[in-house]
């Protein structure tokens, strides 16, 4: 075999999402996590787990050298906006100086591809929406900045050293695996979606509505969905063209380019569930834009991708079925 794809946070929400695309697509592929927010068993059985966090150079260059590695995609970090506002040191260690030691751990290990979980949150307020990836970056909030300083360094390094990357920026990721094989298993998330099935499955009794006053369609604020399997296909595509143009870095939006309100995914529970879940209305949540939706047309011109799953109620569905699974193992 040609060696594996070394996917950081494969035991992830996202992470083990792209672990199932890329084994799906006939990769071979070594897992690195600490397990602190991932889990063992979200990991597929196809997959080898290394157990080390990504700052720890002897593990993971073993692992580059071990698995013969020929491409890292890199989705380990923390995650949660308000946390990095209260805990910006964390969020400079997890992501930013945690990306720099695994970057130069590829550098070291002759690595020739890096995929990078990057996020929305490098806009911070967009000057316009829809956002395209040459608009400024100024992020509000230590977590979109600790994504952004990350960029830099994959640039930068890129000019320096045999090596090319994707920074995929992500916008609202929700849904689970269609056929079941994982989902968003995150203790106390904070994710609409997420929280919604929660609500619907009887794991809280209500739904914060964050903002009933911003200016758009019904004053609640507006997010671009994407399906977390779309997402991980994304990613498999990403590294196919990375291969095929290896002096070539991209930087990608990853969102469908249009958005829903906050009532909007909420009617949308309520329709495929059939029920009708309480909706408390709030103030508006420290930092949100009131709409945040992806120009997707570079990533779409760039890759061999479809949306295949680019349908609310579809991403609910998914979402749900999962949420469910989680129930039924007592999760
Ligand atoms: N939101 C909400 N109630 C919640 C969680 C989120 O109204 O319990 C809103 C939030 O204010 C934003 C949208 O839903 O307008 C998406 O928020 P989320 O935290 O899912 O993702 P973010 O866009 O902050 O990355």
């Amino acid at each position: 075999a040609a060696g594996k794809v070394m996917v950081t946070g494969g035991a992830g929400y996202i992470g083990s999402h792209a672990v199932l695309a890329l084994l799906d697509a006939g990769h071979e592929v070594v897992v690195v996590d600490n397990l602190v927010t991932g889990f063992d068993w979200a990991v597929d059985p196809r997959a080898v787990l290394v157990v080390a966090n990504v700052a720890d150079d002897a593990a993971v260059r073993g692992a580059i050298r071990d698995h013969r590695v020929h491409a890292i995609m890199h989705f380990a970090g923390s995650v949660v906006v308000p946390e990095s506002v209260a805990d910006p040191l964390k969020y400079y260690r997890n992501n930013t100086a945690a990306t720099r030691s695994l970057i130069e751990s590829a550098v070291a290990g002759g690595v020739p591809h890096f995929i990078f979980s990057s996020t929305a949150a490098t806009y911070g307020t967009p000057a316009r929406v829809p956002v395209q990836e040459g608009d400024p970056t100024i992020p509000i909030n230590p977590y979109g900045m600790s994504k952004l300083m990350s960029e830099a360094m994959l640039r930068d390094v890129a000019a320096a050293h045999p090596i090319n990357y994707a920074a995929l920026r992500y916008f609202n990721v929700a849904g689970a695996d269609p056929v079941g094989r994982s989902g968003q298993s995150t203790v106390g998330a904070t994710h609409l979606i997420k929280i919604a099935v929660e609500a619907a499955t009887g794991r809280r009794d209500a739904v914060s509505v964050f903002g009933t006053d911003f200016d758009t369609v019904d004053g609640t604020g507006v997010r671009d969905y994407i399906h977390v399997s779309d997402l991980a296909a994304a990613h498999v595509a990403a590294l196919e063209l990375l291969v095929a143009n290896p002096a070539d870095s991209h930087i990608l939006n990853a969102g469908y380019g249009r958005g829903f309100s906050v009532n909007q995914v909420l009617d949308a529970v309520d329709r495929v569930t059939n029920r009708t879940i309480e909706r408390r209305y709030e103030g508006r949540r420290a930092g949100d834009p009131a709409e945040l939706i992806a120009d997707n047309r570079a990533i779409l011109a760039a890759l061999v991708w479809q949306p295949r799953r680019d349908d609310l109620d579809t991403i609910v569905t998914d979402a749900l079925a999962w949420e469910r699974t989680l129930a039924e193992r007592g999760r």
